[in-house]
């Protein structure tokens, strides 16, 4: 099938269905400028995120994780705007097909575009917390201008996001979980699905009787496994001709 037929595809099941749960990835921010992990131009590029993004090495010297990895995302988020992926299912929600987007990203990007059921599978990068007295404080209100940045306390801040070696918030995996079971299609967009327990996510959806469809430039490990099919390309374009698509189809059922 071409790529216009795998759209054209995508965009008849999501018309079909009556609960679609899409999962998202790093991957569909990169048309907003926030570099992924994997993949081309991704962090792994210049060191290991998973050496770097492991508690365990923000416990032993936050310092050095702060600058490698946390300073240089607070600026890239505090510019980062949505783009057409994020709006696009944003869209699917306000047609009364996409009910909820489970997202590892901890960038805000869906809930700006307009989504409004998101869980935030790995937390968000929006507020940060002091390790010793708990206080919280918004990330955009911390100058930088002292590494690790310190609260009034003295106690070193946290991003409220899941640091590799962490678990993920209860409630978040509880509500994926049922998001995951009890849906007929989950769209896998723009991750590279190799971290667990996220990766599990349409493992759960295709076990239940869901269709899963993914949106991704590469193929992932649940390409010839999980997945009907990989609508192969950026998310950007993509998302965008399928949400026109479905407004389409139902402009004309309806
Ligand atoms: P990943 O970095 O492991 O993989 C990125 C995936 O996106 C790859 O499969 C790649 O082929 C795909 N991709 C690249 N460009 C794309 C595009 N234009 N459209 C669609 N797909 C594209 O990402 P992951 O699976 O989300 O795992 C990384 C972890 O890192 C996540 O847990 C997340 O919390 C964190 N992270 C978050 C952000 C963010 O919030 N934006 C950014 C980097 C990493
Ligand atoms: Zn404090």
């Amino acid at each position: 099938m071409t790529l216009n037929d795998l759209i054209q595809e995508t965009a008849k099941i999501i018309a079909s269905s009556k609960h679609v749960v899409a999962l998202t990835g790093a991957g569909i921010s990169v048309e907003s400028g926030i570099p992924p992990f994997r993949g081309k131009g991704g962090l792994w590029e210049k060191f290991d995120p998973m050496e770097v993004g492991h508690i365990q090495s923000f416990m032993e010297n936050p310092e050095r994780v702060w600058r490698l990895l946390i300073s240089g995302m607070k600026d890239i988020l505090s510019e980062a705007r949505p783009n057409a992926a994020q709006y696009g299912l944003a869209r699917l929600e306000s047609l009364g097909k996409l009910k909820t987007v489970i997202t590892q990203n901890v960038d805000g990007l869906h809930q700006l575009a307009g989504s409004r059921d998101v869980i935030e599978f790995h937390g968000n990068f929006a507020w940060l917390r002091c390790l010793n007295c708990g206080a919280r404080v918004k990330t955009v209100n911390v100058a930088l201008k002292e590494m690790p940045p310190k609260c009034d306390c003295g106690g070193i801040y946290r991003p409220e996001c899941v640091f590799f070696g962490e678990s993920i918030p209860m409630q978040a995996m509880d509500r994926s979980q049922l998001a995951a079971s009890s849906c007929d299609l989950m769209l896998v967009i723009g991750t590279s699905a190799v971290v667990q327990p996220a990766a599990f996510m349409p493992v759960i959806a295709r076990q239940s009787g869901a269709v899963v469809i993914e949106i991704n430039p590469e193929p992932t490990p649940l390409t010839q496994t999980t997945s009907k099919f990989l609508v192969q390309g950026k998310a950007g374009s993509i998302v965008k001709q399928i949400a026109d698509e479905v407004e389409r189809m139902m402009a004309i059922i309806n």
